[in-house]
């Protein structure tokens, strides 16, 4: 594959974009992950481009990486390229319209979540304090319509720009992003969010700043976040929680290795310090197993599992 290696830093030319063997546990919160055999780091939509239809043409796969949030990575690590954005995909830019005060705000794929979300409050723009305490991306969470505390990406996108499977840049509209809980169009089919453009009202400075404080604080209070997480591990199932059925089903605290079930919020499971991806994942089986044993409910990870777990 050294053939695939040098071409592949003929279409990423700046130093250090292209690594091999590179620990996946350096860029996920759980803190764990074996190597991914190419790291490529992409700055524009042209390379991104270059880069999926070179490893489509050479049948090697290809994950978008965002900030590693929702991912647990398996111990022998990713087959192919993972995809990570950066230059321009981290940028945003706000407007606003001069007929009604309100903002077109448009945000790279890559842009961290609660650095978008301040540059909108220090504008004074109201309706993506929900998104402050998200540790993901823009493009992660326009693929898993993620949201909190009543908000979600739904309520504020207006389209979004996605670079398709077999390379083609196309703009989706709201509608056809398809986002309900935890879902989007990209749920099913493969692709990479490039741009998101949201709109949002115009509010009191102070007010959304303060809101941002309370609801980071409200998030301390609850979650478990001095441990390594990818957060709530389990999707809610309709009309219950996850947190509230793992806590009545007697596994809090229940530990495999160095993985455990929060005791602080059921519905995290933590790495301790010396979790192996496999730890977590037979925790995780665990639970679901014993969940359905006490109360019926078969619980479904909200975590994306990247790489292999069968052994
Ligand atoms: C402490 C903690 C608290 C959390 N709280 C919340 C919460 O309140 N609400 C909530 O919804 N989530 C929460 N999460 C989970 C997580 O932050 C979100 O799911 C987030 O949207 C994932 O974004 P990411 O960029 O980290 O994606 P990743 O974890 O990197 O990837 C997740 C999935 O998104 C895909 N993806 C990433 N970037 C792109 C892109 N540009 N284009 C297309 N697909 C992409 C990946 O391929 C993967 O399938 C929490 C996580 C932690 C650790």
């Amino acid at each position: 594959m050294e053939a695939f290696y040098e071409e592949l830093c003929k279409i990423v030319t700046e130093e250090g974009s292209v690594l091999r063997e590179e620990p996946m546990k350096n860029h996920t919160t759980f803190r764990v992950g074996g190597p991914a055999e190419y790291f490529v780091t992409v700055g524009t939509t042209e390379q991104l481009q270059a880069v999926i239809r070179f490893c489509n043409r050479s049948n090697v796969p290809w994950f978008v990486l965002g900030n590693g949030s929702n991912l647990l990575v398996s111990d022998a690590g990713v087959k192919g390229v993972v995809l990570r954005l950066a230059g321009e995909f981290t940028q945003c830019e706000i407007k606003e319209n001069v007929h009604d005060g309100s903002a077109d705000a448009v945000a790279g794929g890559g842009m961290l979540l609660s650095a978008f979300a301040m540059q909108l409050a220090k504008k004074g723009f109201s309706g993506f304090e929900f998104a402050a305490g998200i540790p993901g991306s823009v493009g992660g969470a326009v693929m898993m319509n993620a949201g909190a505390y009543g908000g979600e990406i739904k309520d504020c996108i207006i389209r979004a720009e996605i670079v398709t499977e077999d390379g083609e840049c196309r703009i989706f509209t709201a509608d056809e992003l398809d986002l309900s809980y935890r879902h989007s169009i990209l749920t099913e089919t493969k692709g990479v969010v490039t741009k998101a453009w949201f709109s949002f009202p115009i509010g009191s400075k102070l007010y959304i700043l303060s809101n941002i404080e309370m609801l980071n604080r409200k998030r301390k209070e609850k979650q478990p976040l001095e441990y390594p997480s990818a957060g709530s591990t389990f999707k809610r199932p309709e009309g219950n929680f996850a947190g509230k059925l793992i806590m009545e089903a007697g596994l809090a605290g229940k530990q495999i290795g160095g993985a455990a079930v929060s005791e602080k919020h059921c519905g995290f499971v933590i790495n301790k310090g010396d979790a192996t991806a496999t730890d977590i994942y037979t925790l995780m089986q665990f639970v679901i197993q014993k969940v359905e044993e006490t109360s019926g409910i078969r619980l479904e990870p909200e975590v994306k599992l990247l790489g292999d777990f069968s052994s």
